[in-house]
């Protein structure tokens, strides 16, 4: 399996049943799904990318905001509900920059309709999780059975809610 792209590791840390459907093309009509409206966000509000940032393509992942001259990586999201599948994300962005040559980089998360950012470090801790988390992602991507349901409060605003919970 190839690398797990930025979106399966937010969804690994949001739920395990929803990384296996995404990443099997199981896809809702509906695409209300909050872990997709930090792109809305930055599609709409950040429309016009200042110079500072830029666009970086590691092949796995590609991050929307890099500043090279301040090492700092930006993600952009609406809500912070699922703040730590966010970090996670950020944390991930920060480990192949690094492994890229890029040192002493940090993480932005900003929330514009709140009104405030979150400052995001990768430690020595993550850089030892990160693969842990990729091997847990291959393991539950090769299985044929999509994970069971674990309820939980974001299951309600979830776009697989009725698939999940038809039954
Ligand atoms: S509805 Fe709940 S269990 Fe189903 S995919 Fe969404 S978050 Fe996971």
């Amino acid at each position: 399996m190839n690398l797990p792209t930025a979106t399966q590791i937010n969804l690994y840390h949001v739920c395990h049943r929803q990384l296996w459907l995404h990443s099997h093309e199981i896809r809702m009509e509906q695409e209300s799904d909050m872990v997709y409206e930090g792109k809305l966000i930055g599609e709409n509000t950040y429309a016009r990318r200042s110079n500072q940032w830029r666009e970086v393509d590691l092949g796995h992942i590609k991050i929307d905001h890099y500043d090279p001259r301040n090492k700092i990586v930006k993600e952009v999201k609406k809500s912070n509900k699922l703040e730590a599948a966010y970090i996670a994300q950020v944390k991930y962005y920060i480990y192949y920059l690094e492994r890229n040559g890029e040192q002493d980089v940090t993480g932005l998360i900003e929330y514009p309709k709140l009104r405030r950012t979150v400052e995001v470090e990768l430690t020595d801790d993550d850089r030892h999780l990160i693969p842990l988390w990729q091997d847990e992602i291959r393991k539950i991507l090769d299985s044929d059975e999509c994970p069971t349901l674990v309820r939980k409060n974001y299951c309600k605003t979830c776009s697989y809610h009725d698939f999940c919970y038809a039954q």
